[in-house]
């Protein structure tokens, strides 16, 4: 058993009581749907969780994976990576990371760097309002897509 699948594990026995304390029911189709998003690293659309959630919950509707993602968005346990696509990606990693994120293919990967969670917000934010966390997107083009190019 990996560190990851401990973690994943954690996750869901936490699940009934993160709902409970926030209002919401645990039901077994928004387990799954929260399933989905924290079993991979691939900060999934709600297209490619509502396929992975499909064959555990074979009836659920697209629209339930929307309103479910969006209510477990509200109440913390998820959070949408803004990039630009036409579709919002779905990120279940909790703890303070930042994003390498692949123009080419849209490939969206952790990074964990005490270096880039130290970074001192500019002055010109404070005309804003007040910084409470960093989290800093790298762009660039990943392994597979600069394979890709070079045949
Ligand atoms: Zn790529
Ligand atoms: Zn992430």
């Amino acid at each position: 058993v990996t560190h990851y699948q401990n973690n994943l594990k954690m996750k869901l026995d936490m699940f009934p009581e993160v709902c409970r304390q926030a209002g919401l029911k645990a039901t077994k189709q928004r387990r799954e749907i929260y399933r989905e998003v924290i079993s991979t690293l691939d900060h999934p659309d709600a297209e490619k969780i509502w396929k992975g959630v499909r064959k555990r919950c074979p009836r659920i509707s697209l629209d339930t994976v929307y309103r479910t993602l969006y209510a477990l968005e509200t109440i913390g346990l998820i959070s949408r990576v803004g990039i630009k696509t036409e579709r919002f990606r779905f990120d279940g990693n909790t703890t303070q990371h930042h994003h390498f994120v692949c123009t080419s293919c849209g490939l969206i990967r952790d990074i964990v760097s005490p270096e880039l969670d130290a970074t001192t917000p500019p002055a010109a934010v404070e005309q804003y309002g007040e910084v409470t966390s960093v989290q800093t997107e790298l762009k660039g083009v990943c392994h597979d897509c600069l394979a890709r190019k070079k045949t």
